[in-house]
């Protein structure tokens, strides 16, 4: 049963998805910065995609030095404020702390850094250094984490930046996507305006990058453009009934919620399907929006799961169920959902079996799909040269981004498959560099 009361306004739903890594004040901060070790080498900087000089950002803290530590933190990741809150942080930096070796609590490492961040977005803090022009024009497609830390570091190489953006805001699925209670709408936005103003990079919105002749037009128009597209909508799963109303995907159910807050309505019995972490975001939400009963339903075993632990841990506390070894056959109903017909499944000799008769049926008001994102391969099929691998994943390489054109870069989930923010924003900026170096000669 949920313990969350369906949120009428904005309000109640701010308060429903209060969030998990809220703000540190000054003080508190100033005393978990007293605790570091500032350990040489230190583990914490390895286990960061983007390096970050974590030590020192924490010993700038630690003194007083609010506004440099925010600038060690944008020097190696231009997201810092995102990342402080939407990161992993529990099997990243805080995950190799040394303090977990002594049975004590980590360093509060991701809210250190988004109090330092969020000084410098609030003030404006300058951090660009955009003395130096160099010849050169790129193109952006999509004005996620990996465009938009591309379009920073191409800022500061001295080259001019357009970001061509389909939906109307900017920072991808840190607005769109991640859960509500990681990071407000506001938030993810304050960053993106501040970046743009800091590096003055322009993005026009509204405007997918989606035909031949969109993309003739930025081959002749721009000396490199970089693909940050991400990925699509959510796959199908291939079973019946999935065209019934109350039958969604995870991502486009999430877009919709962080969209229309407390407007989106959640009825009372959810089972989402799938055990990814963002199965557990789509739990964990509808659990927040007051649905009274939300299960979990995943194939396999549950130490077979895609998800982190703590994501796990998280839905299990606001309420959700899980249901193991139960693999969806139809969803059931006449035009509106009515609930999934499982059967039981077990393991033999490393193969998932169905058990016979063992068929059970759970009623649900709403059906989650959470199978994972499509690949835009119709989009990328436009572009010569630019090849996919078998999933449909851009082959880039590994260390200058550059695809099978050359004119062509990409980085972020398009080239993954699908990682977390911060792999994102770390791989754009690479890309970056080797675009200026490319077009320097
Ligand atoms: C539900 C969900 C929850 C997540 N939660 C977390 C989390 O808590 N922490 C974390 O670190 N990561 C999380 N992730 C993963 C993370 O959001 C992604 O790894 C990251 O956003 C990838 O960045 P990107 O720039 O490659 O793509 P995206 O963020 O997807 O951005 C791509 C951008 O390109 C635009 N675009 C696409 N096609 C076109 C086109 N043809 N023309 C113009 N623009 C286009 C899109 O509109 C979008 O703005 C989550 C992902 C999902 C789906
Ligand atoms: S590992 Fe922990 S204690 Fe050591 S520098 Fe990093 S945050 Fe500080």
């Amino acid at each position: 049963m949920s313990e969350f009361k369906t949120p009428a306004t904005e309000a109640d739903f701010d308060k429903n998805f209060a969030q998990i890594k809220p703000l540190m004040t000054a003080n508190q901060a100033h005393f978990e910065s007293s605790r570091c070790l500032f350990c040489y080498d230190a583990p914490c900087v390895t286990a960061c995609p983007t390096g970050i000089d974590i030590p020192l950002f924490i010993k700038q803290i630690n003194s007083g030095n609010v506004n440099g530590a925010a600038r060690t933190i944008y020097e190696s990741n231009y997201f810092g404020h995102a990342c402080g809150k939407v990161c992993p942080t529990e099997v990243l930096c805080e995950g190799s702390c040394v303090y977990n070796h002594q049975g004590v609590p980590a360093i509060e490492i991701g809210r250190l850094q988004s109090f330092a961040t969020e000084k410098a977005i609030r003030e404006s803090m300058p951090i660009a250094n955009l003395s130096g022009k160099t010849a050169g024009k790129v193109a952006i497609v999509g004005a996620g984490p990996a465009g938009i830390s591309c379009a920073c570091e191409l800022r500061s190489l001295g080259l001019d930046v357009d970001i061509f953006e389909a939906k109307a805001l900017g920072s991808g699925l840190t607005v769109y996507g991640v859960a509500p209670y990681k990071i407000t709408n506001e938030e993810a936005l304050a960053e993106v305006e501040y970046l743009q103003k800091q590096f003055g990079f322009k993005i026009q919105y509204n405007h997918p990058i989606q035909s031949s002749q969109d993309i003739e037009q930025l081959e002749k128009e721009y000396d490199a453009i970089f693909i940050g597209i991400g990925l699509g909508r959510t796959s199908s799963l291939g079973i019946a009934g999935e065209e019934l109303q109350g039958v969604e995907g995870a991502v486009e159910f999430v877009e919709k919620l962080r969209m229309n807050k407390a407007n989106e309505k959640v009825p009372a019995q959810v089972i989402v399907l799938g055990a990814g972490n963002t199965a557990m975001d789509a739990a964990s939400e509808s659990a927040r929006m007051g649905a009274a009963d939300v299960t979990l339903a995943y194939r396999r075993e549950k130490e077979a799961m895609g998800a982190y632990h703590f994501e796990y841990e998280l839905a299990k506390s606001v309420g959700v169920k899980a249901l193991f070894n139960a693999a969806p056959l139809r969803i059931i109903g006449n035009d509106k959902v009515e609930g999934v017909e499982f059967v039981r499944t077990r393991e033999s000799n490393g193969k998932l079996e169905s058990i016979a008769g063992s068929e059970f049926i759970v009623p649900a008001d709403l059906v989650i799909k959470a199978t994972g994102q499509s690949k835009q391969r119709e989009f990328l099929a436009l572009i010569s040269g630019v090849q996919l691998d078998s999933k449909g994943n851009i082959i880039a390489d590994s260390d200058s981004f550059q695809t099978g054109n050359p004119k062509y870069y990409a980085a972020g989930d398009a080239v993954s498959g699908g990682q977390e923010v911060v792999n994102a924003v770390a791989n754009g900026k690479k890309a970056a560099k080797a675009i200026a170096k490319s077009i320097a000669g």
